[in-house]
């Protein structure tokens, strides 16, 4: 069994899902395919959240009709038989008459679930029944009914494989289609995997399957080594290690959900980036091979705070970091960086929800100063620390505007902290000197 998962461009026009068409048919053996939402509707579904919460409901009105109006387009010229077409957009419509339903009714916890995941209930729906018109016969799942992840951050892979595997034998198939993003909390309630989601829910079906590989299919020739809307002439990397995977996505690396490896390390699951528009070339496996060491990537992830705390009390005290880090547990907000001296800590959040709480915790003990708007950018390769990029990364900082380091936590990942202006600046420059000097040495 392997599981295919395609993203918002690639579902994005009937031209493309036509390509999408053709990768499956290409695909022997039994599989699971995830798919997004056509690119920008999730976008529309947020939107359309936000005028109900400020109560526009003339933009919610708009909202739907620029949904309508892209998924009307792509049925109309994948089904070349209208009264099929029209079947499917008096579906579609259904869908559209619940996501106004839910704009009017009540608002509760699980509204913005709700809504934002209808995208993907729509995309499924109707490129289900296209592929069946193809030829290409399915069975479509309702991933409500097996996505029970328990907690976002750990998902529960035993119960997701409870629900699903009893699924598969009961409708035998060769593809099967399911909703890539939504899925269930502990309490049951429908609930999101965050923006990028589908990446997670893929290998988390992957895990539940026990798939032989998963294949997430994008826009690009897999992971580059630079940001490629940033930096040009980035090149997609052949292999990668699940960690050196892991750290990239998680500080950035937007063709990756943050979370996206984390189902399969331990299960040993190969997972394939490839290009839907360029199905020939080879993209990026990620696995637990080592190809070679040293230097692979930079990335870089915005909307960082820092927090400075100083206090003279730290000074030889022990418990100091205990207490710091245990206002950071109350209020559920999770480290980055961290680096400390005699008498002051530097660390980062990606999350400021709760600063304001933070904050005023902190200053009954310490002094505390806040920055916003920083990235940080991350140096990845695995045992990088002992390759020469290192040093030479380090000869690098003077023409950088560093704010913090971050260096030997992992031997496979450096990271810097720098003013979000400076960014692009910094991540061409970066580029610019360890990929040269890379391949001088090479
Ligand atoms: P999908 O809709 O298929 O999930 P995404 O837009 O989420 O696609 O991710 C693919 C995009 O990620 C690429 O088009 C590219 O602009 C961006 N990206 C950012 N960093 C990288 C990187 N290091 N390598 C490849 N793509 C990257
Ligand atoms: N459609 C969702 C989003 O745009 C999930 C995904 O495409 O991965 O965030
Ligand atoms: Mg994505």
């Amino acid at each position: 069994m392997q599981v295919l998962k395609f993203g918002g461009t690639s579902v994005g026009s009937a031209a493309n899902i036509e390509r999408v068409g053709e990768i499956l048919n290409q695909t022997q053996g039994t599989k699971v395919v995830v798919l997004s939402a056509m690119s920008g509707v999730t976008n529309l579904l947020v939107q359309i959240y936000e005028a109900v919460i400020y109560n526009k409901p003339e933009d919610v009105d708009n909202g739907i009709d620029a949904i309508r109006f892209k998924h009307f387009e792509a049925v109309n010229l994948l089904f070349s038989e209208a009264n099929i077409a029209s079947q499917v957009l008096l579906k579609l419509d259904d869908y559209l008459e619940e996501l106004k339903a839910i704009t009017v009714g009540d608002l509760r916890p699980s509204t913005y679930a709700e809504i934002v995941t209808l995208g993907e209930s729509m995309s499924t729906y109707m490129i289900s029944a296209y592929l069946n018109h193809a030829g290409l016969s399915n069975v479509l799942l309702d991933a409500k009914e097996f996505m029970y992840v328990g907690q976002v951050e750990n998902p529960s892979i035993a119960t997701v494989s409870e629900k699903l595997q009893p699924i598969l034998v009961q409708n035998p198939s060769q593809i099967y289609i399911t909703q890539g993003f939504v899925c269930r909390d502990e309490q049951g309630t429908v609930t999101t995997l965050k923006r990028g989601g589908s990446d997670f829910s893929a290998t988390i079906i992957g895990a539940a399957v026990d798939a032989s590989e998963v294949q997430i299919w994008t826009d690009i020739d897999g992971l580059h080594n630079n940001d490629p809307r940033y930096v040009d002439g980035t090149k997609p990397i052949d292999h990668l290690t699940y960690n050196e995977a892991a750290e990239l996505a998680y500080f950035g690396a937007k063709i990756l959900h943050p979370q996206t490896v984390a189902p399969v390390i331990d299960r040993d699951i190969p997972v394939w980036l490839k290009n839907t528009f360029e199905p020939q070339a080879h993209g990026t496996k990620i696995s637990n091979e080592y190809h070679n060491r040293g230097l692979k990537a930079i990335s870089a992830k915005d909307d960082i705070t820092a927090i400075k705390i100083r206090s003279n009390r730290m000074l030889g005290a022990h418990g100091f970091l205990r207490t710091i880090f245990e206002v950071f547990d109350r209020h559920e907000t999770s480290i980055d960086m961290i680096t400390t001296s005699e008498v002051a800590i530097s660390l980062t959040i990606d999350n400021a929800q709760n600063l304001q709480a933070i904050v005023t915790e902190l200053s009954v003990i310490a002094e505390i100063t806040v920055e916003q708007d920083h990235s940080i950018i991350c140096i990845v390769g695995e045992n990088l620390i002992e390759d020469q990029t290192s040093y030479k990364a380090f000869g690098l900082l003077n023409n950088l505007p560093v704010r913090m380091i971050s260096y030997g936590g992992s031997n496979n990942n450096i990271s810097l902290l720098v003013p979000t202006k400076e960014k692009v600046n910094a991540l061409r420059y970066l580029n610019q000197q360890l990929f040269q000097l890379q391949e001088a040495l090479a």
